[in-house]
């Protein structure tokens, strides 16, 4: 198939693998900031087959991890509700809450159903127009175009009407969460492998003040195995010159500027707001938010949710996995007390958490 055969040549593969051995002489931390990155990594051993002294560390772009708790615990009080369709993508249906998750409640009679966009959950809207219907809208810069528009659409299709069609906002934008990482006292991260496809919306040029600012590399990268790679080598060569650019290893999904329309309809809906990342904290200016002339969509404003206040487990340290300080295996609860049939953190239900990918390829 192309642009996937191609990108998991093995030949092509030990041919860059031999080239990051030539040039690696320091000991390099290098963060991939996607879970599918460091899923793609696991799963194909990656890890396994460089120097030593390149360690990866594993980063907080994986939605479903980073939706705080308080969040979850919104989601379900709102889909406990008897006339609530609370719909949602299904990777957030095990994601633990203080108490329970989506699917006890959809197990004790909840209205939850999955979606795979949130233009099914209007139509489902349209089909109940008896009921309320809420979206969970998590996710980084790659979701929030589609979640923009499906609210553009419900403007204009509830314009005469009483909208029964709300979204549960949760979306976060991934420079700011580079900038918290370097900013903290414990980061140990030496490059940046950025996600492709958030930069295949938003381009690269936000990234350039960053590397500028805080003298790193960081280059945009792919999912495959050689994409990775590539991403790797290009992110080691810097590092041993003693360079700190942002350089594009992923183009021919992304450009310097990215999607302009995909970009101009998110900002038509959402406004830029502080936002509380699952055992990260406040990362100011991190997230999106509905602006006022939305406020009809906003299901925290609609059904006065405000008030629900959580605090974080504090045996689950997926927080500072998410922030490249510790790793899975770091974490006593690993594979013991925690499981993906019995998680305790979001990273181990998730198909982009850290500890999942531990647990599926390394346990
Ligand atoms: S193994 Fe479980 S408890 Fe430990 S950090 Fe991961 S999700 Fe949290």
């Amino acid at each position: 198939m192309r642009f996937v055969d191609e990108y998991r040549d093995a030949e092509s593969i030990k041919r860059v693998l031999q080239q990051i051995d030539e040039i690696t002489t320091g000991d390099w931390n290098i963060m991939e900031i996607c879970g599918g990155q460091t899923h793609a990594f696991l799963r194909y051993g990656i890890d396994e087959l460089l120097p030593d002294n390149i360690t990866l560390l594993h980063g907080p772009g994986c939605p479903v991890c980073v939706t705080p708790l308080e969040k979850i615990d919104k989601a379900i009080f709102l889909a406990s509700q008897k006339n609530i369709i609370f719909c949602s993508f299904g990777d957030m249906m095990r994601v633990p809450g203080s108490h329970e998750d989506l699917l006890t409640v959809k197990a004790r009679g909840g209205d939850v159903r999955i979606v795979y966009s949130p233009m099914d959950a209007l139509t489902i809207a349209r089909q109940h127009p008896d009921k309320e219907v809420v979206f969970f809208a998590i996710g980084f810069e790659t979701t929030a175009p589609a979640h923009a528009m499906v609210v553009l659409k419900a403007k204009t299709e509830f314009a005469k009407n009483r909208a029964n069609f709300s979204l549960l906002c949760s979306q976060v934008l991934v420079p700011p969460a580079i900038m918290a990482i370097l900013d903290a006292p414990t980061n140990r991260v030496n490059g940046f492998l950025a996600a492709g496809h958030v930069c295949s919306v938003m381009g690269y040029h936000e990234y350039i003040p960053i590397a500028e600012q805080y003298k790193i590399p960081i280059v945009v990268t792919g999912f495959e195995p050689l994409d990775l790679l590539l991403g790797l080598f290009a992110c080691v060569s810097q590092l041993e010159k003693g360079q700190f650019n942002v350089e594009n290893s992923y183009p021919r999904s992304v450009t310097l500027r990215g999607n302009i329309p995909a970009q101009e309809t998110m900002k038509k809906v959402f406004h830029i707001v502080d936002r509380q990342w699952r055992g990260i904290g406040v990362i100011p200016r991190s997230g999106l938010a509905l602006q006022d002339e939305f406020a009809e969509f906003d299901a925290e404003k609609k059904f006065d949710l405000h008030d629900i206040s959580v605090q974080e487990p504090r045996d689950c340290i997926s927080g500072l996995i998410l922030q490249g300080v510790k790793k899975p295996g770091d974490c006593p609860h690993f594979g013991v007390a925690c499981t993906p049939e019995h998680p305790k953190g979001a990273t181990m239900v998730s198909s982009e958490g850290a500890c999942a990918a531990y647990y599926q390829y390394k346990k």
